[in-house]
């Protein structure tokens, strides 16, 4: 850290992105990536848009956003686009906390929102996971601050019902709740249809999972007019052109082949129950898990030690040294192949 730094960023923990290492080919279940490749169409709308790169991408977003418009039964105006969802929970927490106004989330939760929190100088308030792991939605009632929760919730995967989180909705009228869909494809109920009716409420989702578009980064969200107003305005006191060229043919074209990439998202369900099923049989506690990720700890074995050995042998997961959950693996569901080969290098190092 150079003595250039400003003062109020030199005390800022910034975030730690999963590993995506270059040494060598692991088998990379450690950042929540599709195993399968984006839809055929997308290749082609990238590559005839790579010839157009000379002009600015068109700030508005116009066609991108109704097709997602479309897609979700809602207005333009009320869908909002930038670069990645991380790009939107930062808007968010800029425009909607901050002053006298905290943000709350779960302490198990999304490493980012405490990131975003200190960055903008925004006073955190952690609210404990129950000692399930699940979101306690009884503790988010008139909180009197901006929330922020992931639903499904990372990196546990579990997930509240639609009703819960309306309840929460309805009881925090002066300030937004952010539900951070992130990984709502692989089977959570989608908070979306509630917001026409709670102008309060901002659902933030992605591209990077369910439509295998990390590495375009694009992010949605669907809200009120007033509120996707308020991100607009944040993006364009920020960069306009946030989402370039070929990312938004790639979204619109992503967005063409919806059969596809549901599709993936049913196969990669089945290969997470079947990874879930073969964990426990080797005597693993699996959290119930909606997302593309399993949570799963093994009595009497290091969550640390299990992750550098898993590393050795070529397979890469998350781990985290938070104490209450240190014990953990995230495992991101792979190809039914994918699963093999991890299930063939943690039955080796169990049993050496
Ligand atoms: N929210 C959650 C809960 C996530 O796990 C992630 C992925 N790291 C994101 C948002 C950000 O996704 P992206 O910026 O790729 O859209």
């Amino acid at each position: 850290m150079s003595s250039y730094l400003s003062k109020r960023y030199q005390a800022l923990e910034a975030y730690t992105p999963g590993e995506q290492p270059r040494d060598m080919r692991y088998v990379k279940l450690n950042t929540n990536e599709s195993p399968y490749p984006p839809s055929p169409g997308v290749l082609e709308a990238v590559t005839a848009e790579a010839g157009r790169l000379q002009l600015y991408s068109d700030p508005v977003c116009a066609e991108l956003r109704d097709a997602l418009a479309a897609r979700y039964g809602v207005k333009r105006e009320n869908v909002f686009v930038s670069n990645g969802s991380d790009d939107i929970l930062n808007f968010a927490f800029m425009a909607f906390a901050g002053d006298s106004v905290p943000a709350c989330f779960p302490d198990i939760s999304y490493g980012f929102y405490r990131v975003y929190a200190d960055l903008h100088g925004i006073d955190s308030r952690q609210i404990p996971l129950k000692p399930d792991f699940s979101v306690a939605a009884g503790d988010y009632m008139n909180l009197d601050g901006f929330i922020a929760i992931a639903n499904p919730n990372a990196p546990t995967g579990m997930a509240l019902s639609r009703d819960e989180i309306e309840g929460i909705v309805k009881a925090n009228p002066g300030h937004v709740v952010l539900i951070d869909e992130a990984y709502v494809d692989f089977g959570a109920e989608s908070c979306v249809p509630l917001t026409s009716k709670y102008d309060n409420l901002l659902v933030v989702q992605t591209f990077s999972k369910s439509r295998s578009m990390a590495g375009a980064r694009l992010g949605f969200a669907i809200a009120s007019e007033g509120l996707i107003a308020d991100l607009e305005k944040i993006k364009y006191s920020t960069n306009p052109y946030s989402v370039n060229r070929m990312t938004l043919a790639a979204g619109i074209a992503a967005l063409a082949a919806d059969d596809y990439n549901m599709e993936n998202c049913r196969r990669v369900m089945k290969t997470r129950e079947a990874t879930a099923a073969r964990l426990r049989d080797m005597g693993f506690e699996v959290l119930p898990s909606l997302s593309n990720f399993l949570f799963a700890r093994c009595p009497g074995q290091s969550g640390e030690a299990l992750y550098l050995a898993l590393k050795r042998r070529g397979v890469l997961v998350r781990h985290f040294s938070d104490a209450r959950i240190a014990d953990f693996l995230r495992i991101s569901i792979g190809t039914p192949e994918q699963m093999d080969v991890l299930f063939e290098k943690l039955s080796e190092i169990l049993e050496g």
